[in-house]
């Protein structure tokens, strides 16, 4: 059987309420909202309608959750695959897969490509030249580096792609016609954490007077993800205790759970 390498949703769901915080990423995305809904309204005018956007930041932070709600407000299919899937493939199959998956998706335009990690394809060429599968890295490099250039300015598709690596991606992704708009996605400060609490408490059975602004106080660095992680954590360790809801305790030691799992990761790299 054939590994999967991108998947389809056509009925995305995920829409700009589902991102928490990040006001000004949400901001620079709604255009490109706006030209995959009305996009005569631009071209009529004589413009260029951009090809692609790069989000770029830490892990956890939503850049694929934002690439997802860009296809759930716009209401069109959302094509999706991860760098990381194509380092281990066989030559001549990554270049094969990546023309498959925007052939599909100008069928179906107008439409959204997100390509996560896209560092594992769009390192900079020429480095370790002599390793084969880095041959295979460049061929699928060049082969999205085509279909970029190759769509025509009314294809209506947009590919979004996200990188915590920005630095060491080959500079010809940037260039004018491809990924030429940088959209910068960082760690929550403690109101954006307030308003991420927000979403990923909603589903719980919360104790009374559990204080949002505490919680957020406690969490310096974490992530989206490190919070929708938190308000899990603390959500079983509560069950544990045959509790009728979370209570602070439970996030407080959710919290040390967490921290202790952060610390062991940055430990593996220091
Ligand atoms: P990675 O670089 O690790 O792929 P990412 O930036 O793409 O991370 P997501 O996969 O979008 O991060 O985030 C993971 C999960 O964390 C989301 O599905 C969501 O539950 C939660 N999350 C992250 N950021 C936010 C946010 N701004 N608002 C609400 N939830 C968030």
């Amino acid at each position: 059987s054939k590994a999967k390498l991108f998947d389809e949703n056509s009925e995305v769901k995920t829409t700009f309420k589902d991102v928490a915080g990040l006001e000004g990423a949400k901001e620079e995305v709604q255009e490109i909202v706006d030209f995959l809904k009305n996009p005569s309204k631009y071209t009529n005018l004589g413009g260029k309608i951009p090809k692609g956007a790069l989000l770029v930041g830490p892990p956890g932070t939503g850049k694929t959750l934002l690439a997802k709600a860009v296809a759930g407000e716009a209401k069109v299919p959302f094509f999706s695959l991860s760098g990381s899937d194509f380092v281990e493939m066989f030559v001549g199959v990554g270049a094969s897969r990546v023309r498959d998956l925007f052939k599909q998706a100008k069928e179906k335009s107008p439409a959204i490509i997100f390509i996560d990690e896209i560092d594992a394809i769009g390192r900079a060429r020429g480095k370790n030249a002599m390793s084969g599968s880095n041959d295979e890295r460049e061929n699928t490099l060049n082969q999205l580096l085509t279909e970029m250039d190759g769509f025509g300015t009314n294809t209506n598709v947009i590919v979004l792609a996200a990188t915590n690596r920005a630095d060491i991606l080959d500079s010809a992704l940037m260039r004018a016609g491809r990924f030429d708009r940088q959209i910068h996605v960082d760690l929550p400060n403690l109101t954006e954490r307030k308003a991420i609490f927000e979403v990923h408490l909603k589903p719980l059975k919360k104790a009374e007077g559990l204080d949002i602004e505490f919680l957020s106080k406690q969490t310096p660095g974490f992530s989206g993800a490190d919070i929708a992680n938190l308000c899990n954590e603390a959500a079983l360790i509560a069950a544990r205790k045959d509790k009728k809801a979370v209570e602070k305790q439970d996030f407080l030691d959710a919290v040390d759970r967490i921290v202790g799992g952060l610390e062991k990761r940055s430990n593996l790299f220091s």
